[in-house]
């Protein structure tokens, strides 16, 4: 099957093609012609199922065919809502990028950044807009922005804006939009809190699902090398130089621990930059763009910041430490082996961890093979100890917890569901690094 015979106009066909893709991914496939039908669309894709594209592409063509903009004020005919201010910007090149023979305008706003130039923008006018839930609440409790005539709404990674604790926000944000309107709603997992707001959401939806929830991708090489905690970054020094590896993406649990680890391969001799919620979104993007280009061979990322990171044919992820919520792994390893590309995911666990990896192995139903490297054997009198030690997470339970529950224990109690919207506000001063705004 071709893009052409999807029906798609000559335009975005264009754009494609000077993407250099041949053919549509399976979830751009089975997803693009419900879509273009005006249908309500459940996607059940991860990132790096070619996603993206493949809610554009059809989102794109409505926009056109409801009435190309004419002159005067262009209302936001298509609102697309992502969790992470990475994600929001990602999505929003690749806006550009497919409609760039098309005379729509797109803008992305999130928090982080000042935001009077993105007042300045919505006031001249866009007919997509690409935001997260916090900095778009702003826009709305100081009336810089009117959805009341949103056509397509579009929810990428519905699983991650709850799991951080986006609920309320996004509940308060589709009061706002019109009721009849065409809804793409995209998640990884099928929670009972996503069942719900699916069910809320869409009206007689197409479904579509490419990779099965919790199977990691087939075309990524997973291995485990069993080492001692204290020889960990000796190891991956020794992978990195050994292998002469260029570009790789590294896991830590804590913001902490991912910025002394990228310094310390710094001083190992290996280019390194920490990504995660404290730095600034400046640092943030230039740590990517420096990845990227080369310049970073190492980007050391928790969790959260590197959600939805795309980074093309991103052949090494190393999970330095296992995560807590099983489910992150299938998410970090995701980030390697993505359009056909052949990845390699290599986890350092130490002997603290392996009830984190027994849980890994259960979700995944396969075990991951163990491999020693050189002399980096874990020594047998050293014993486990519990992760994380009073932060609610045992290492015997940890994995077994929601990723609801261990998120909410990452964050701190919520305030109460009546909280006002000064409480909101205030909570989140203190969370907007993380949170996507
Ligand atoms: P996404 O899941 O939207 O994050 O996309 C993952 C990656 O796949 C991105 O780097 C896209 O540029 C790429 N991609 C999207 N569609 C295609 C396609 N049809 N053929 C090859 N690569 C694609």
């Amino acid at each position: 099957m071709s893009f052409e015979s999807l029906g798609l106009r000559a335009e975005l066909l264009r754009a494609v093609s000077e993407q250099g893709y041949s053919e549509p991914t399976p979830i751009q496939k089975q997803g693009i012609p419900p879509v273009l039908e005006g249908r309500d669309l459940m996607g059940g894709a991860q990132t790096g199922t070619g996603k993206t594209a493949g809610f554009t592409l059809p989102l794109l063509q409505r926009l056109m065919a409801s009435g190309a903009p004419g002159k005067g004020r262009r209302p936001i005919r298509a609102l697309i809502l992502t969790p992470t201010r990475e994600l929001a910007a990602q999505v929003a090149e690749s806006v550009q990028t497919y409609g760039k023979y098309l005379p729509l305008r797109s803008t992305v706003i999130f928090g982080g950044v000042s935001i009077n130039p993105q007042k300045q923008t919505l006031r001249n006018g866009v007919d997509i807009l690409v935001a997260t839930p916090g900095r778009l609440l702003d826009h709305v409790s100081q009336d810089t922005v009117d959805l009341s005539k949103v056509e397509i709404l579009v929810l990428d990674e519905a699983d991650r804006m709850l799991d951080m604790g986006f609920i309320r926000d996004i509940r308060k944000l589709l009061t706002l939009l019109p009721k009849q309107k065409q809804t793409l709603f995209f998640s990884a997992t099928f929670s009972d809190d996503i069942k719900r707001l699916s069910n809320d959401l869409l009206k007689a939806p197409a479904l579509v699902e490419v990779a099965r929830r919790n199977t990691a991708a087939e075309s990524v090489t997973q291995v485990v090398h069993p080492v001692d905690k204290k020889r960990k970054r000796e190891l991956l020094s020794h992978l990195i130089g050994t292998n002469n590896w260029k570009q790789v993406l590294v896991f830590n649990r804590t913001k902490h621990g991912a910025n002394k680890l990228a310094k310390q391969l710094d001083s190992d001799g290996i280019n390194s930059a920490a990504i995660h919620g404290n730095k600034s979104q400046g640092a943030r993007t230039k740590a990517l763009a420096d990845f990227k280009s080369g310049k970073v061979r190492v980007l050391v990322a928790t969790d959260i910041a590197a959600r939805g990171l795309d980074i093309s044919q991103l052949p090494h992820v190393v999970n330095f430490e296992l995560p807590h919520v099983a489910e992150d792994y299938v998410h970090r390893i995701g980030r390697t082996g993505r359009a056909g590309n052949e990845g390699e995911a290599m986890s350092l666990v130490c002997v603290d961890e392996l009830d984190l990896l027994k849980g890994i192995e259960r979700l995944i139903k396969r075990d991951i093979p163990k491999v020693v490297v050189g002399d980096f054997a874990p020594d047998p009198s050293i014993k486990a100890e519990p992760i994380n030690k009073g932060r609610g997470s045992k290492p015997g339970n940890a994995s077994r917890g929601s990723r609801k529950q261990v998120m909410q224990q990452r964050r701190g109690a919520q305030p109460p569901p009546n909280a006002s919207k000064n409480s909101r506000s205030k909570r989140n001063v203190g969370q907007s690094h993380q949170r996507g705004r």
